[in-house]
């Protein structure tokens, strides 16, 4: 203690005898942004003034812009703190934690079809982007091996896909292949199998389809997606392999729609990637790719690590990673069991449709996704966007004064012209903050379109 004190009071001066914080070194000062200050600082302080900036950010359980868990039990949190000092790369010394991720890997080969079940090859990732760039990898590899055994040239791979997520051109771009983005035909909230045929040649390593596209909330046809690959199969001789991007659907369709047949049922599905940190319940961090067979994943993209004396295979871009996501993962997986996740994505879709009800009746808005046979979650645009008087960046601004998050973005390629609105329903948003939400919506139209509003009320300057 007496150390301690001498330390303090050298390193950082009054540290010790400031009667309240705020009066104090650190929170009576701006905080330092540039350099790492030379001294130190009492934990409590330090943190204090940080939580206080974090005040700034947007309250997450607003964030109805995000798929991804802002609500977590206790018990999530206590098993992601006890996990704070566990390596995931680390299986020779937190075995147990790499029997839970392979667990997990088991599970969702389960309940994603597999045809072997458990025998399937997957692994945790930090998430969909970096399962998309394995799942990517792989078909890459696969073609061109393909192709060399061919004696073909193998130097123009193109990936076909729809409106993807950013993560795709990312794989796209890292690893030099062409994105073949088929355009959103008028009407349509993702790819359509009839596009198919004038995108695919024999240098396409995949078509991805997205069950719960990024911008719309609706399923792809993954079905239907295959069905017209094997048509252009029978008469080009082409067999294109089928990455399915079920980011947000994978944690929902085998619990809402499970007789929707776009996981490893249909056949020509190679590997499946979701994001466990989305409606897999899981805290941030944490996504899954899984391949139907151990042979779709090539063994040379495979890595061996020290694990039990001997070596696990591993295939990741990223080496040391915390272990506490996979475990929360495992915990909900048991804590939930399928019928927990069935009711809490019913409930979500439940509070999605009463709130895409409200929208439509709203008056200015068309809906574009009801939340119904996809994602919980609604979008919509402006009925007459040119005559409403307001648009939807307006309404944005003025539910964000209540602090609710709901973003306008323009539509993907060709229909860049449409502006929507997009309100993500998840894990740990009640029926009672949606209703909440629709009188916010409706007192903000009467402000926006009540034509003897000032410009300067419009911008939040008023009482
Ligand atoms: C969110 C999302 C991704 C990226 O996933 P992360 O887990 O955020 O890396 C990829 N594809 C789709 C369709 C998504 O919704």
């Amino acid at each position: 203690m007496a150390l301690h004190k001498v330390k303090a009071a050298k390193d950082v001066e009054g540290v010790e005898d400031a009667v309240d914080l705020f009066a104090g070194p650190v929170g009576s000062r701006v905080l330092p942004n540039k350099k790492i200050p030379e001294g130190h600082a009492r934990p409590e302080a330090v943190y204090e003034v940080i939580r206080q900036e974090l005040l700034l950010d947007g309250n997450a359980a607003q964030n109805l812009a995000t798929f991804c868990t802002t609500w977590s039990e206790d018990q999530v949190r206590r098993l992601m703190a006890e996990c704070l000092g566990k390596n995931l790369i680390d299986k020779d010394e937190y075995p147990q934690t790499a029997e839970i991720e392979a667990r997990c890997v088991a599970m969702l080969a389960d309940l994603w079809n597999a045809p072997g079940g458990h025998a399937a090859m997957g692994c945790s990732t930090t998430g969909s982007s970096e399962a998309a760039m394995l799942g990517g990898l792989a078909l890459k590899w696969r073609w061109r091996d393909r192709r060399k055994a061919e004696g073909k040239p193998y130097d123009r791979p193109n990936l076909v896909c729809g409106p993807v997520q950013i993560c795709w051109e990312k794989f796209a771009r890292y690893f030099d292949v062409e994105l073949r983005q088929v355009p959103l035909e008028p009407g349509a909230t993702g790819l359509r199998p009839h596009q198919l045929e004038r995108y695919v040649d024999e240098n396409t390593i995949g078509v991805v389809a997205i069950l719960g596209v990024t911008f719309t909330c609706d399923y792809e046809p993954v079905k239907a997606i295959s069905d017209e690959l094997g048509r252009i199969q029978a008469t080009t001789g082409l067999d294109i392999p089928i990455h399915v991007d079920a980011a947000s659907g994978g944690f929902i369709a085998p619990f809402l729609h499970p007789h929707l047949a776009w996981d490893f049922r249909v056949e020509r599905v190679a590997s499946i990637n979701s994001s466990g940190h989305k409606y897999g319940m899981a805290p941030l961090g944490v996504g899954w790719v899984v391949w139907r067979e151990p042979e779709l994943l090539p063994k040379d993209l495979i890595f061996d690590v020290d694990y039990l004396g001997g070596s696990m295979p591993t295939f990741a871009l990223n080496f040391s990673r915390p272990g506490g996501e996979v475990v929360a993962q495992y915990y909900l997986f048991l804590r939930l069991g399928r019928q927990g996740y069935r009711e809490v994505q019913e409930a979500c879709a439940a509070s999605a449709q009463y709130l895409a009800e409200q929208i439509a009746a709203m008056g200015p808005f068309k809906l574009l996704y009801d939340g119904k046979g996809a994602l919980p979650a609604v979008s919509y645009t402006l009925e007459d966007p040119a005559g409403a008087g307001f648009s939807l960046y307006d309404l944005t601004e003025q539910l964000r004064m209540r602090g609710w998050q709901v973003p306008s973005y323009p539509l993907p390629a060709d229909r860049q012209d449409t502006v929507i609105q997009r309100i993500m329903i998840r894990h740990g948003i009640g029926r009672d903050q949606i209703a909440l939400l629709v009188a916010d919506i409706r007192r903000s139209l009467d402000r926006l379109t009540t034509a003897t509003v000032s410009d300067a009320e419009r911008t939040g300057f008023h009482h």
